[in-house]
């Protein structure tokens, strides 16, 4: 049966550069969107930049700009690193555009037509003398606690986190002024209202889903979940489809994360698919959101509510492939800290395929790991050198020297033939259980045992003692190569295209690739050169 698979990779904040955490968070993505269409399956597979939001905002207005310039800037950046690493996204767009802001106020509308949107009207900081309605990071006073200077919702001498309500003596950050109280009305999202669905689809749906992802949001179900503010005070945002909203935004929680809908909708116009029949709940339907550990909740409570507020019958999201930490030494990677490697760093010093295979086989699927040049270039040698670039070359090379790039066909081993074909449905199994590390690590054990197969049957004696049992060797290798080329494309997909050129074999598919006849070796190159040093 072929599937519906969406595919929806966290979308990256517009004020910072991507280091490695967003990218070992985020490649899991990559590599189930390329097993689904080696599969045949319907895939749509989207992200895009989150580029609201007060930190936008902030940030502009520091650096004398349009939170637009920012937002743009960092979208480029983003775009081509995603380019860079062979990230097959159908779709990686940005919050800004118009198509995204468009089919947002149609789902606000239907949530509140859906009568889970309300308006409520409360007392909110003010200044007077700037005319504006203050957020808590507009304002500074003083720390309830220890007396210290309190900003926006946290105290800078304790670091007490705070309400807003709580803080003493609170003056505009802008002007100075003393704040005053003003009613302010704003629209609200029922989110309590599905707490029992939620309850009942954590529990029914969480099967594969790692401990990370069950424990926060176990966690967040047990807190009160209160209504949750819809609108803000902002000029920079989407704008509110209702009247005596329009000095107000809608609120970024609700807005990127339907990013999701409004991107993968964009997709299926293109490609000319019926998007509501495609997100229906069925059999046929499944999702998968790949993000890192901090922003679970989102994807397993906020994004599933409004997802039932929308049209409880949307396919809610199947799988949760929530990575943990890449860090720097046992420390989480932050600007402030300077201890971050941007993606950008890494793409100029590695080959994109070295990226992918370290992230992957070294990367933080289940626990926090750290991040080191020296493991990545040792995994690099040990693995793609030795073992994967060991296996096609020794293979090949010979051929080339001996027969001149003239494969002659032979009989293929009947026990490898069905061990290949066994690994199709494992690898595929592990990867949409979310278990791509696992998956990875069979791929490569394969190839293992293809250089202990190769070393066991000695074809360099072979050659001159009985040259149909070489022939028989030589083949059986051959067909492994042309199914490594297959299993590990998800993985590193310009490895897999060059070895594809090279043996003439056919476009990638997730199925067992049969060679018949004599097959001719064509420019042949090396997959990976060593790195030496550090
Ligand atoms: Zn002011
Ligand atoms: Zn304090």
């Amino acid at each position: 049966m072929k599937r519906n698979i969406l595919i929806g990779g966290a979308w990256p904040y517009a004020n910072n550069s991507l280091h490695i955490g967003h990218l070992a968070a985020l490649l899991p993505g990559d590599i189930i969107a390329r097993y689904h269409r080696g599969l045949g399956d319907e895939v749509i597979y989207v992200s895009g930049t989150d580029s609201h939001g007060t930190p936008i905002t902030e940030r502009a207005k520091k650096e004398g700009k349009n939170p637009a310039e920012i937002a743009e800037f960092y979208h480029k950046e983003f775009s081509k690193n995603f380019k860079d690493l062979d990230f097959s996204y159908d779709l990686y767009t940005a919050t800004y555009t118009d198509y995204h802001k468009q089919k947002v106020q149609e789902y606000f509308k239907r949530i509140m037509d859906n009568g889970y949107i309300f308006e409520q009207e409360e007392m909110q900081e003010y200044c007077p003398k700037c005319n504006n309605y203050l957020s808590d990071r507009e304002i500074i006073g003083k720390c309830p606690r220890c007396g210290g200077v309190a900003k926006g919702d946290q105290c800078e001498e304790c670091l007490t986190s705070l309400e807003t309500s709580e803080i003493l003596d609170k003056h505009c950050k802008e002007c100075g002024s003393e704040v005053i109280l003003k009613p302010n009305k704003h629209l609200y999202f029922k989110l309590p209202e599905f707490k029992e669905q939620l309850k009942e689809f954590i529990k029914t749906n969480s099967t594969n889903w790692r401990k990370n992802a069950i424990n926060e949001s176990n966690k967040y179900l047990n807190t009160e979940m209160p209504n949750r503010a819809a609108t803000r005070q902002l000029t920079w945002g989407i704008e509110v489809p209702v009247k005596g909203y329009e000095d107000k935004r809608i609120y970024v929680w609700i807005e990127a994360v339907l990013g999701y809908l409004t991107a993968a909708n964009k997709v299926a116009e293109e490609k000319g698919i019926d998007f509501e029949e495609f997100i229906k709940k069925s059999d046929k339907f499944k999702s998968y959101y790949v993000h890192g550990k901090d922003n679970i909740p989102f994807h397993t409570i906020i994004f599933p509510s409004l997802l039932l507020a929308i049209d409880p019958n949307i396919g809610l999201p199947n799988e949760i492939i929530s990575s943990e930490y890449m860090n720097m030494n046992d420390e989480k990677m932050s600007k402030s800290k300077g201890n971050l490697v941007t993606i950008s760093e890494l793409v100029d010093n590695f080959d994109k395929d070295t990226i992918r295979y370290y992230m992957i086989a070294c990367g933080p699927e289940k626990k926090d790991v750290n991040f080191s040049y020296s493991d990545l270039i040792t995994t690099h040698n040990k693995f793609l050198v030795g073992v994967l670039g060991n296996f096609v070359n020794r293979n090949l090379s010979f051929i080339n020297k001996k027969f001149d790039g003239l494969i002659a066909s032979g009989n293929i081993d009947k026990t490898i033939k069905e061990k290949t074909i066994k690994l199709y449905d494992e690898v595929g199994s592990l990867i949409e259980k979310g278990e791509i590390k696992a998956a990875l690590e069979k791929c490569m054990d394969y190839v293992i045992s293809g250089n202990k197969y190769y070393d066991e049957n000695t074809p360099w004696i072979k050659v001159k003692e009985n040259i149909n049992e070489f022939n028989d060797i030589t083949y059986t290798c051959i067909y492994m190569i042309a199914n490594i080329a297959n299993l590990f494309y998800p993985f590193i997909p310009t490895t897999c295209e060059k070895i594809k050129k090279m043996l003439s074999l056919k476009p990638y598919k997730w199925e067992e690739e049969e060679i018949t006849g004599n097959i001719e070796i064509k420019d042949l190159q090396i997959l990976f050169e060593r790195i030496e040093g550090e």
